[in-house]
This record gives C-alpha cells, structure tokens and sequence, in this order.
C-alpha cells in the first residue's frame, strides 16, 4: 500500500502543477502575451459568461503565430491576401488553446478582452462586459483535437470555481451570441461531449 502511494506521488511530481489563476486573473500554466486590446469591464457588470470561439490564421492552417500577432496588434497584414481583412481590427481574448492544448493568456480575467463584437445573451447585450472569451485554434468544420478538449475542460473547470457567476449552463459559443454575423467554433466543435464531461466534473448547476 505504502508503495502504490509512493509511485502516484512520483507521478505526480512529474507532471505539472494543477491549473490555477491568481487574485489577477492571470493562468499560472498559460503563457503570457499582454494584448494592449483590452480594457476595464463596467463597474455594474459581473462576470457571468464563457464564450467559445475557434480561430485560425491563415483559415484553415495551425501550428504559425498569426493569432498571437493579430491580438498583439503586431499582425503584418500584406502578408497574406486574406490578412487584408484583418487590416486596423483591434481584437483579443483572455486565451488561446492551440492545437497542442497549450494555453496563452492575452488578457486577465479582472480585465475586458474585445472577442465578441456586437453581440447578445440572455437579453443581455455587448458580451464582453461581462464574459471571458476563450479561442481554440481550429476551424468550424475541422475536428479539435483531444488536448484541446481536455485542456478546455480543465479551464472551464477553474472558472467556475472562481468566479461564481460562471456555471455549466453560462458557457456558449460565438455563434450563438452573435448569429447570422458569426459561425464559430462552428459545426466542428462536439457541445454534447463538453457538456457531458462538465456534468461528470460534478460542476453541473442548473442555473
Ligand atoms: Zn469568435
């Protein structure tokens, strides 16, 4: 007995250490890029809100640091026909998980990151007042891959042991607070297995 817990202390060790966020808001396993598009949320706003979006640049391709370039505002946009799109948009969001399940961590959560554009949930409108905004690298009709799941459960599983305002049911997608005008995560992206793996978390609520 005493050997078993010796080896799963071992185990431990050399994994690494659980995910957490400090009284800043900031991931103690993410790596940090500080986006200068990013601002204080409304004194009256609470945080209550997790937005799901799926992100690549160039379409299509991963694994390049266009995503980190377009959130630090350092994306040269004659680089790619289809970066001229992108040209003058300040955007951001408090994280990205790429294709590895590695996080970076552009905004704090204590902080208003610019994901959502115009957009609404619950009646409630211009998102980002009041909601974290999480990009997975991918695409609305490629498959995300497991570590990204996983590293998703594992964040969404923190943040709703934080922020109390943040339950099970408060978690959605771009797509949904902003239909008609957005798609992601799109299609791709299995709700039901992220739902069912929250539910076996023990972090269901039904509010
Ligand atoms: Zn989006």
């Amino acid at each position: 007995m005493r050997a078993i817990n010796k080896r799963n202390r071992e185990t431990r060790l050399n994994k690494s250490p659980p995910l957490s966020t400090n009284p800043d808001g900031l991931l103690n396993l993410a790596r940090l890029q500080l986006s200068p598009n990013r601002d204080s949320r409304p004194e009256s706003a609470t945080l209550d809100l997790v937005v799901i979006h799926g992100i690549s640049l160039p379409a299509g391709k991963f694994g390049g640091a266009a995503i980190s370039q377009l959130f630090l505002n350092q994306l040269d946009c004659s680089a790619k026909t289809n970066f001229a799109a992108l040209n003058g948009l300040r955007v951001s969001a408090h994280l990205l998980i790429d294709r590895h399940g590695q996080l970076t961590q552009y905004v704090p959560f204590t902080e208003r990151a610019w994901h959502a554009g115009q957009s609404s949930w619950q009646g409630r409108e211009n998102c980002n007042d009041f909601a974290l905004g999480i990009e997975l690298e991918g695409s609305d009709e490629i498959a995300y891959t497991p570590a990204q799941y996983d590293r998703l459960v594992e964040v969404l599983a923190l943040l709703i042991t934080a922020y109390p305002g943040i339950t099970a049911r408060h978690i959605t997608g771009h797509s949904m607070i902003a239909p008609g005008r957005k798609t992601d995560p799109g299609p791709a992206f299995n709700w039901p297995a992220l739902r069912r793996r929250l539910a076996a978390l023990g972090e269901y609520q039904a509010t």
